[in-house]
Formats: structure tokens, sequence, C-alpha cells
């Protein structure tokens, strides 16, 4: 048999048909809507090769170093020719051709495939590097499907496979015929975010045949779906052209977007609800993160094909809970809320100071600075050397050689899914697509700093030499593959230099960056710092290091917890004589209740944050500790306004840390928090009259006390009521029994240390599971 249908192929046949026939077979047999066809197996390219004896050739000829690139051509062009010049088989054809008879009446108009095959090919990414042809009749089927096996010899394909380690001969190549469908609208979609695996689902749309987006020829809208409460973020893009088929040649063209339809929204909510339907049952069937092209025509959804996401890093690569529990927890409160040893070894932050000049999609995360290199065609490639960014209008698999040498690549068009983007990301390179402007905008030669986070382009050098030297991967986080939970799992940290590592745990966001850590460094009191440094100098101090830790979780937020040392341990720094001296530290003069009374020093700590929102940082949210009721809250809220910080469109809250703003939380809902986290070292500490630092007492500290969980209860349940986010950043969310127990609550967030989110995430994915069973059952 030359040919397996669709309907007789599962995952299990990969060699046989190659990652996308096995992918589309699956899905068929899993009931999802895909539209027919067959597979030309790579058994039949082999014995094509084999029969006509012109193996030992093309492997020979492509044998070469994919380095000169003149070789690299003529190696490409031989081994192209060997395979276009062999005639068919009459039976080879016959079968063939009686089988694309089968789909739609012999008169369909069928999509032809390439669907490469090689032991390891779920883990790479052949973006771009093998063909398909659209809207293919009787009459030039052969040809493609002969065109497909050549195309495993393209240049780029030979330069892709080599550099990746693939053995040519090991790959063989499959070839998916299937019947088209004439999309109105159609696109990509990442089950999950592809740079960091957040359940966020994101959703390319353009108008007509998605060939346009997986191209890159159009910059299309994108949506980015919350998973768990299906909330969308919208950016529609201008969709100047489209890839229809040609009523009267039956090719596909590219034609221009009707003005009415260039800036309107692709899809609506019932077609988002459509796509996220199937991507999650897409990603259920699979048990991993997807990347799926979609067809919408007359309001059905089809799913043209599924991969698996190639770009989240896997928990191997990222943190290794194992290899630093240690240092991972140093830095973290002993308890006393006093900090620890001192991390050290993780880059410094770059100084932000550039103003930007161009922005789009942050597609391939990382900071770099180079200078620009204007690419308009395949020549000025040369001029790219080691270091320089790359800026074209989109990029092209014959690119590839330049973008791996280049520290960044920038392009005007192309969205999340485009060639820039996936290889960018695959690469290790950071980019930005869809920019619009940026070859116009930017000069060659200019030097530009790129933000793969945010998307944007910063004038000048921004990131330091010696940084720069860095290899891309040790500067960045790395996101593990992690379990899907509706109850976001967040990290506590409170070293700065920890932040890296805190990111690599995958983590939805910093659910408490405290802040003492960058102030007790000083050496000084804030007061006696700010006499002799100035309020800038301090103000500066608190930016550079929420700003570090904002960067790296980009745009994952990060609540930043506002001061809260006890005076005891100010008066060990220069200054400290002038503190009170205090009997009960810990009941005393710290957190909310300090900053309330000291404004002058408060609204230095507060312009950080109000600066930090000019300079684009909106992930930060602040958190008052300490609070004990309502007017402790409107008056923090008032000294945000007078800082020029709007409560109205900043994300603030409160900690829950004493039993008095547990029975207050109505009061302070009302005051217009968004959400209240808990404090449950001092909240079991208050409640049970227990100091957390004495050791007389330390086995009646218990954060599982049932005075303390119905207090948590109380609060969760209120909480609900009034739309109040609530979470946990005490030591005990790190507890499975506490977990179990907030969950079931109903909590949005439990935030937790480094070492523990892992085992957290774990533990909040079976309660939710247990959740859903006992309520079908
Ligand atoms: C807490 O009280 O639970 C808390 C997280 O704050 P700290 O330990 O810094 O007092
Ligand atoms: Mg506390």
């Amino acid at each position: 048999m030359a040919v397996l249908w669709l309907e007789e192929i599962s995952a299990d046949d990969l060699e046989t048909v190659g990652g996308k026939g096995a992918s589309l077979g699956e899905l068929t047999g899993a009931g999802l809507p895909v539209p027919p066809g067959f597979v030309v197996t790579a058994g039949t390219y082999r014995s094509f090769i084999e029969e006509a004896n012109i193996d030992e050739e093309l492997f020979a000829a492509v044998d070469v170093d994919v380095d000169d690139s003149s070789a690299l051509a003529d190696a490409a062009e031989r081994a192209q020719e060997l395979i276009l010049e062999t005639p068919f088989p009459d039976d080879l054809r016959e079968e063939i051709v009686e089988s694309y008879r089968e789909v739609g009446d012999g008169e369909a108009f069928v999509a032809v495939r390439s669907s490469a095959t090689a032991e390891d090919l779920p883990d790479a990414s052949f973006a771009g590097q093998q063909e398909t042809f659209l809207n293919v009749t009787e009459e030039n089927l052969l040809d493609r499907v002969r065109e497909c096996w050549a195309s495993l010899f393209t240049q780029r394909a030979i330069y892709y496979r080599q550099e990746q380690g693939f053995d040519h001969s090991a790959v063989n190549i499959a070839v998916v015929v299937q019947q088209m469908v004439d999309a109105e609208k159609s696109g990509v979609m990442f089950t999950s975010h592809p740079s960091t695996g957040d359940p966020t689902m994101i959703i390319e749309a353009a108008w007509g045949l998605g060939e346009a987006v997986v191209s890159g020829a159009v910059s299309p809208d994108n949506y980015v779906v919350e998973r768990d409460d299906r909330s969308v973020d919208v950016t529609v893009a201008e969709k100047k052209v489209m890839h229809v088929k040609d009523e009267e040649t039956g090719t596909t063209v590219e034609r221009e977007v009707p003005q009415d339809k260039r800036n309107a929204r692709v899809i609506d909510d019932a077609e988002i609800d459509a796509l996220l339907d199937l991507g999650e049952r897409v990603e259920d069937h699979y048990d991993e993160p997807q990347d799926v092209e979609w067809a919408i025509v007359d309001g059905d959804v089809y799913m043209l094909q599924s991969r698996p996401i190639t770009t989240i890093d896997d928990a191997g690569e990222g943190y290794d809970p194992g290899e630093s529990d240690a240092e991972a927890t140093a830095g973290l409160t002993d308890g006393s809320g006093s900090v620890q040893a001192a991390e050290a070894g993780s880059a410094a932050e770059p100084e932000q100071t550039g103003e930007v000049i161009v922005d789009g999609l942050g597609s391939s995360p990382g900071t770099v600075s180079g200078e620009a290199r204007i690419v308009t065609k395949l020549d000025d490639l040369a001029k790219v050397g080691e270091g320089d960014i790359i800026v074209t209008e989109m990029t092209m698999p014959d690119m590839v050689p330049a973008m791996k040498r280049a520290a960044g690549i920038i392009t005007d068009e192309g969205g999340m899914t485009s060639h820039a983007a996936i290889v960018s990301r695959e690469l290790g390179v950071p980019a930005i697509v869809g920019t619009t402007n940026a070859t116009t905008v930017l000069e060659d030669g200019q030097v530009v700093t790129l933000d793969g986070d945010k998307g944007s382009v910063l004038e000048g050098q921004v990131v330091e030499p010696e940084e720069e030297a860095e290899p891309v991967e040790e500067v960045r986080p790395k996101s593990p593959v992690k379990p899907m939970t509706a109850t976001e799992v967040k990290v506590n940290v409170s070293i700065p230099e920890a932040a890296e590592r805190a990111a690599a745990t995958g983590a939805d966001g910093v659910g408490l960056l405290r802040t003492e850590h960058m102030i007790l460094s000083l050496n000084q009191t804030p007061e006696k710092f700010i006499e002799e440094n100035g309020a800038d100098a301090y103000t500066k101090e608190l930016i550079d290091g929420i700003r570090g830790v904002a960067d790296e979780f980009y745009p994952r937020p990060v609540r930043v917890r506002t001061l809260d040392a006890p005076t005891d341990e100010f008066r060990q720094l220069e200054g400290g004589e002038d503190e009170p001296a205090e009997h009960n530290p810990m009941l005393g003069y710290r957190g909310i209740r300090r900053s309330l009374d000291r404004p002058d020093v408060f609204a230095h700590e507060l312009e950080a944050f109000r600066r930090l929102y000019e300079m684009g940082y909106d992930n930060v949210e602040i958190m008052f500790p300490l609070v004990n009721d309502a007017d402790d809250v409107y008056r923090a809220r008032q000294l945000l306004t007078e800082s020029g910080i709007d409560p109205e469109k900043r994300k603030w809250g409160i900690m829950v840390e004493t039993p008095a703003s547990a029975l207050a939380i109505e009061e302070m809902a009302a005051a217009g928090i968004d959400f209240a986290s808990f404090g449950t070292n001092d909240l079991t500490q208050y409640t049970l009259a227990v100091d957390r630092n004495n050791e007389n007492v330390a086995d009646r500290f218990d954060e599982l006390h049932p005075s303390v969980l119905r207090l948590i209860g109380d609060v969760i349940e209120t909480c609900r009521e009034h739309d109040v986010d609530t979470s946990i950043c005490g030591q005990a969310g790190s507890k499975p029994e506490m977990v179990q127990f907030l969950v079931n609550e109903g909590i949005s967030s439990i935030s937790a240390n480094i070492d523990a989110v892992r085992d957290v995430q774990h533990e909040v994915k079976r309660v939710e599971q247990k959740l859903l069973l006992d309520s079908v059952r």
C-alpha cells in the first residue's frame, strides 16, 4: 500500500506517515473535525528512490560543508533534480490518483503537504522547512507529491537538518493529501503560552487561507485568552492582504483585504469559545500543549494540523529543585522577617534608560543591544555579523544561518507563529515581530536594544557589553512544562537575584516580593540613607531591585510588598540608634503602621512604583503589609493617590496578617482593594498569641489550627462575594495540607517558596481534579 487513509492512522504510525500525517490521523481518530484525506507514506518515498537507484547518489550529493554557501547551493540543486526528474512507476501513479478520486468525488481541491519523519521529530520544529501546496487538482497532483519529496533537499532543509544534528538518510518524508477547506478565516492557536507554558491560549487569526499567517505574510489579529476565566485580550492588526483561491484558475492568490475588513476583528467571542474547546480537547488528547492550525468555513471550525509546542523548555533544563534547595531558600525570611544570606551570581539588570522607538509582539524572550542591519533582500544577509540585529519585513527560511549569528531579530510583519517567531525561539535569539514599521524607522548601523519580552525596541545600547557576552540561555528565564491549574500558583521572592531561578519554576507570577532585603542591604536605615544620599537615590535602589524581578517575570504579575521590617532589624543598621527601643517589635512599629506614620519617607517608596509604571512595568502590583482595618486601607490608598498612582488603574491590595484584618475584610473590600493575601506567618502568631520567634512555644505555632483556618475560610468567602482575589504568601502556602484546604475553599492563587512551586502545582491540580470528579459523581 502506497497510501494510508487518515482514519487508518494513529500516532504510532509516525515513522510511516510523518509527524503531520500521524497527528492528522490521531486527530481524526479522536473525533476532531479534520478534513478528509490520505497520506502517501514515507515508505513510498523510500521505495521510489531505492527502486530508481538514486538513493546513494542523493545522500552523497548532500554530504557537504553547509557553511560553504556555494557548495550548499550545488548540493541542493543536484539532489532536487534527481528526485524531480525520476518518473513515477505506473502502479504507484495509479494508486495515488485513485485515492485522490475518492476524496470529494475527484473534483476536490486538495492541499498537498510534506510530512517529515525522523526519530526525534516531535522535539523539533521543522517550521518552514518543507513544502505545502494548496488547491491542487488531479492534473498536478503527482508533480506536487514529487516536489514535496524534493523539498527534503532545499538549501535551508539541508542546512537546518545538519545544524540540528539529523542524519540526512535517516529522515524520510511522507506526503499528506487532504481536502481543502475554503477558509473564510484561519490561523493558528497555541493551547498554552509558547514561551512560558502558562495556561494562556494564544490565537492568531487572519482572513482567508491560513498560509498567510503561518508564512508571516500578514500580521494577524492576536487574541490572548486566559483559560481559567476565558477572558480575552484582543489586539486587532491591520490586515492588508489575504490568501484566497482564485475562482477561475483554482490557484492560491494573494488579494488585498477589502477596506471594511482590514481593521475589523476576525473572530468573534463564539468562535473563540469554539476554538478554545477544540484546543482543550486536543491538548487533553495529547496531554501536552499544542500548536494548532485551524480554519473556519460557514461557521464550522476545522483543525488542519496540531503538533507539540517545541519551545517550552522541559523541567530538566529549567529549574532543578534537587540541585539548589539550599540556595533557593536562602534569603527567605527566617520567620522573624529578617533576611538571611544573599545569593550571588545572576546577571545584573540592564539600565533601561533608552527611549522606545519601535514596538511589536515580543516573540522570543531576552534583551540584547546591537547594530541594526536592515535586510531587504537576501544579498543583504552578508552584512549581518555576529551580534548584529536583523531588521527585516519578515524572515525567510534562507535567513536561518544569518538569524543564528544575529543577536536579535525584528520584523515588520508576522505574528507569534510566523517563521521569525518560531525559529528565533528555537534558536534562542530574542525577537520582536509585527512592528509594522521597523524597517522604515530604524536605520542601518543604528545601535538599538531589543527587549523580546516586552516587544519594545529602545534607542541606544541599554545592555552592558559584558552582559551581551553571556550565553543567552544562562540569563533567560526557562519555563518548564507545568501542570495546568485553574488556581494560579505563584512564587515568593525575597532577593532580586533569585528572580531568574524563581521565574524558571514556571510560576504564574510573584505572589510576594519582599523589599526588605533591598533596603536592609544598604546598611543604613531609610531615614539615614535619604539624609546622606538623597531621596532620589533611595527611590532608585527600590526601582532597581523591583525591576530586576519585574523584568524576569514580565508579563506575569509581580506583587511587591511595601517595606515591613521590624525596628530590631533597623536598629542594627547605621542610623539605627534613632529607632525606638521596643519590648516586642513584632507588635510594634512595622509595616503599614510605620508607613502611615512617616508619609514623608513612604512617599519616596511609592515614587518608585510610580516611576516603574511610567517605565511600562504594568505587571507590578502593590501590597500593603500588616493592615488592621479599613481605616488603614483608606489612608494607604490616599497616599497612593497623592504619589500620582491611580488606585483605579493599578492593582493593589493588602495582607491579611492580623485577626482584626480578617474580621474587617468586608469593609476593606469596600475600600477598593483588588486582592487580599494571607500572611500566615503573622496571622498564626497573632491569632494563637504564639511568638513566631520564640522557641519555647514553637510547638504551638500551627498554621493549620482550626481558628486560623476559620479566619482564612471566612475571608475567602467574603472576598469571593466582593470580587476580590485571594492569595496566600506565608510559608504555609508551601504545605500540601494547606494547599488542599485553600483550593477547596476557592482561593484564587497560592504563592509558594521557589523550591516548593512544582509540588504545589501538582497538589493544586490533584485537588482541582478531585473537585471536578466530585461534582459530576
Ligand atoms: C507572613 O506574615 O506570612 C508574611 C508572608 O510576611 P513576613 O513573613 O515577611 O512577615
Ligand atoms: Mg508578615
